[in-house]
């Protein structure tokens, strides 16, 4: 277990290196369950579920997940720096490593929403449902099924499961455009793949 920061320690914030605290990361410490941050310096318990900093996450909770790589923590409440081998982070600290590793091209993925949603070619989708697919590589089943007449929703669906080169029984002409629109998304994404964070 980490010992509580003390406000007198910016250096070696919770043993991080010099390199990591000169990313701007103000955050004194984060809840091991929830994944949120104290309100000052002085708070010894989360403000969101109750429980002291420090204590790792009771096992009936939901662990703490990553809006950024959508990943789950360890069962810690933490997760394994990519840049510090050894090295275990809350969820702000590992939000913050996304900076320096990107899962992939944000800002171009920003450059095609509109609100909630995505141009992709001549389709539109729902922005989180794509950007979920094109990080992880697969949909969120409940939310598929919510959006199941989208085109590119079908498109994700069908790469997901046989591959960009699958021969689709049945397969229509503006199945495999909305499919070429989705794989070309996601090698535009990803590139350039040197930064990413997890392959
Ligand atoms: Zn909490
Ligand atoms: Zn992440």
């Amino acid at each position: 277990m980490v010992a509580p920061p003390t406000t007198n320690d910016h250096r070696d914030i919770d043993g991080l290196p010099a390199s990591i605290s000169e990313v701007p990361v103000t955050i004194q410490t984060a809840c091991l369950s929830c994944g949120t941050p104290a309100r000052s310096a002085s708070s010894t318990f989360c403000g969101r579920c109750g429980l002291p900093f420090g204590t790792e996450p009771p096992s009936h909770v939901e662990l703490p997940s990553c809006p950024v790589c959508y990943r789950s923590s360890d069962d810690d409440g933490r997760f394994a720096s990519q840049v510090h081998a050894g090295l275990r982070l809350d969820l702000p600290r590992h939000v913050a490593e996304h900076e320096q590793h990107p899962v992939g091209d944000d800002d171009y993925l920003e450059s095609l929403r509109e609100g909630a949603r995505i141009r992709i070619g001549r389709w539109m989708a729902p922005f989180d449902l794509v950007r979920r697919y094109l990080v992880t590589g697969s949909l969120d089943g409940g939310r598929r099924r919510q959006f199941e007449h989208d085109l590119i929703v079908t498109a994700m669906t069908q790469l997901a499961r046989f591959g960009p080169n699958a021969v689709i029984l049945g397969d229509q002409p503006e199945w495999r455009a909305a499919r070429d629109a989705v794989a070309e998304l996601m090698e535009r994404f990803h590139r350039p793949a040197g930064t990413r964070l997890f392959a």
